[in-house]
This record gives C-alpha cells, structure tokens and sequence, in this order.
C-alpha cells in the first residue's frame, strides 16, 4: 500500500487502496488483515544520454551520500545503487532485492586511483585487463582492504569491482561518493531489467531512466586473486578476447558442468536466476528437427489448453505454426540475442504462458554468456534431439 516512508501499515486493504504497481492480494487481505511494508513514493526522471541532466545527478547522488537506493542505466543492465562503503546504505539493496545476504555486491568505480584505494595486490595482469577492458562490461575480483565492510562483500575478504562505461551510470557513481554498490535492479531470482520500466519502484528513492540498455546481460566477473586468473560469469568480455591479452584464463567449472558437485566459485551464481513465471525448456538439436520438436510439444499442449511462448530466432520464426512466437535476434549477430533475452522473459511473464520452448544457442564469444543465463533461467532443462 502506497504512501508512508516505510513504515508498516495494519490497516485492511482494499482493491482502491493499492497503486496499479501493487498486485492486490485478496487472500492476504481477508485473512492477514495487511503487514505489507508500505511502498515508499519513487522518484522517477529521464536522463538523455548525451545530456546528462545536472540536477538528476545532483539528485541521485544525494539520495546516494544519504544512504539511499537509486537505480540507473549502465551498459549491462539496470543497477540498484547504494553507498558501497556505508554498511547500513548496502545492507538496503539486500532488503529490496530480497538477495540473499552472502551474495557479494560488486562495487562501481570510475577511475584507476579509486580502485587502488579499496583493494590490495592489484597485479600487473590486472592492470592490463584494465587498460584494455575498463571502462566497460568486465568485473575484476581483487583482495580487499579496511575500507569495505564486510556487509558489501557478504562476509569475503575479496571484492568485486567495475568501472562501466555507461555515461549516466559514470556520472550517478561521481555524484554518490566514487564507490556503488549496483547489483542487477531485479527482485533476486528474476530476469535482470533492461529498461527502466522493468525496474520494481516503491523500494527504491529514485530511478533514473536512460532507456535501453545496450548489452543486455552482466558483466564477465574475473577473479584475478588466482592464477591463472579464473572466469566465475561468462559476459560480454569474453574468455578468448581475456586470452589474447594475459595468456591462460581458467573457467569455473561449476559454470561448465551444472551437475558437478563443486559450489559455484560466484556465491551468487549458486541460486536459480533469471527465472521466467512460465516453465522453459531448451531444445538442442539440428534446426529443422528443433523447429519441428517445437511446433510439436506446442500443439500437444495447445490442445490441453495451455498457453505457449517459443523463442526462435529472425531465421526460424516464419516456421513455428502455433503459441505465441517471438524472435530474440538474428543468429548472424549473437549481441542482439544478448540484448533481447531478459526482455523477451518478462514478455512471456505479461503474457502469462505456462510454458516456454526456446530454441538453443552456440556456447562461444557471447554465446557462452546468452547460454550461461538461459540455462540458468530453465533451471538446466534441456532435451537434445
Ligand atoms: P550482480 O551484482 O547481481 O550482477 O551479481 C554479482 C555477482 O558477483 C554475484 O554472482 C556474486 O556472487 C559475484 N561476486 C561479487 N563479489 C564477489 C567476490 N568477492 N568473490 C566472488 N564472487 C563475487
Ligand atoms: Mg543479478
């Protein structure tokens, strides 16, 4: 229920009482009376690229050296931003994200003398990573000093950190102190919001909404306390483009083989993410078999009544006979796959299908990172045929 600044309300609720924003849950208002924690009113401004708008910066970073929450555009996706160095302000992003509290935050920079002064042993290696890669869409993981508390690095003595090149984003993280938090600006477990309408208000102070991102999945996350340095989240910056640079680059193997024992080396590569409402199910195969697998198990349950969504592609969606068919992109150009991934499952999410088939996609450059969250986002269901 809309309103207060964060207080709770016990008052029974109706249908009117709630935003259009607020799902009105008949069940919890008949039976619990309300304890929703009420929704605190988000400032939402629109920031164009090429003119920063000075006074919703200046506004973000208030909110931000307050301790506040303020979301914003980087080139990956839309990040929740808080203080990385103030405690409590991060320990917020954990409450609003409902992100479990082990779940490390990555801290977001925008210059090298930054970096230096919240982390120790940065190698040679790391520095030209950093030349070639920085700003942009690669996280490095280094040791870290006093400075970062713990509540940030969900208990490690390592840190995350990024300088994104995202104009708007470069400016919020100036105007905050030089040091955001931003994890993805989703509830924890959902597809990661690449627009600013995807971003959940009434948790949050202030969204800043610079449209469209640009890459569409999160950063590559290198952890360079290792040797050889080890690639914990496939991205944009991938693991070929690592290697020309600095020579060997390892992978996790928790990435490469789901069913291994091994913990993800990522705390939060560990949970289900990315997850649409619907059922989704990858199929692997030769194409012209996977389209007709598809247009099969879709009649099958078409005709139970469910509703079925079908992620195919500019080359195969003119193939699919029934449900409701979308295309991701164009398989000649894998980053506009990348771009429309999480857009296209909050799509299936507002058009309430039960059940989602996706064609499958090949696992070099970004592939590995488009592969890596759709597999995630299916739980590893997958039928090779
Ligand atoms: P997000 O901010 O939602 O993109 O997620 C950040 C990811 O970085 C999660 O998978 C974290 O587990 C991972 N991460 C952050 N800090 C560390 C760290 N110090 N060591 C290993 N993984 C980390
Ligand atoms: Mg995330």
């Amino acid at each position: 229920q809309s309103g207060g600044s964060g207080k709770i309300s016990f008052r029974r609720l109706s249908k009117r009482d709630c935003k259009s924003n607020c799902k009105w849950n008949r069940i919890l208002s008949e039976r619990l009376e309300c304890s929703i924690i009420n929704l605190m009113e988000t400032i939402i401004k629109k920031v164009e690229n090429e003119q920063l708008n000075n006074e919703v910066i200046i506004e973000a970073g208030e909110i931000l050296k307050r301790g506040g929450l303020v979301a914003f555009p980087t080139e990956t996706v839309y990040g929740l931003g808080a203080d990385a160095l103030n405690e409590e302000a991060a320990q917020k992003i954990y409450a609003a994200k409902g992100r479990p509290s082990d779940n490390p935050l990555i801290v977001h920079i925008t210059n090298m003398e930054d970096l230096l002064k919240i982390t120790k042993n940065v190698s040679k290696e790391a520095f030209k990573v950093a030349e070639e890669y920085w700003p942009g869409p690669l996280t490095m993981i280094f040791e870290k000093n006093e400075k970062v508390p713990y509540g940030t690095t969900g208990g490690l003595n390592t840190v995350a950190v990024r300088m994104p090149s995202h104009e708007i984003a470069r400016a919020v993280i100036d105007a905050g102190g030089g040091y955001i938090a931003a994890p993805s600006a989703n509830t924890s477990g959902r597809p990661s919001p690449t627009a600013a309408e995807h971003v959940k208000d009434g948790r949050i102070d202030m969204i800043v909404d610079g449209g469209d991102v640009e890459i569409g999945v999160e950063s590559t996350i290198l952890d360079m306390t290792v040797t050889p340095p080890m690639i914990l989240r496939p991205g944009a910056v991938t693991k070929e483009m690592l290697e020309d640079l600095i020579g060997e680059v390892a992978e996790d193997v928790a990435l490469i083989d789901p069913d291994s024992k091994k913990k993800p080396k990522a705390p939060g590569m560990k949970y289900r993410h990315y997850a649409p409402k619907a059922e989704l199910l990858i199929v692997e195969g030769k194409m012209d078999q996977v389209i007709e697998t598809i247009n099969r198990m879709a009649k099958e349950q078409i005709s139970k009544g469910y509703k079925v969504g079908i992620i195919g592609t500019e080359e195969s969606v003119a193939s699919y006979k029934e449900g409701d068919v979308k295309s991701i992109g164009t398989r000649e150009d894998e980053s506009t796959i990348a771009v429309h991934l999480y857009g296209i499952l909050r799509e299936f999410d507002q058009d309430e299908v039960d059940y989602i088939y996706s064609e499958s996609f090949a696992t070099g450059g970004i592939g590995s990172a488009i592969m890596n969250r759709l597999l995630k986002a299916a739980g590893h269901h997958v039928i090779n045929i």
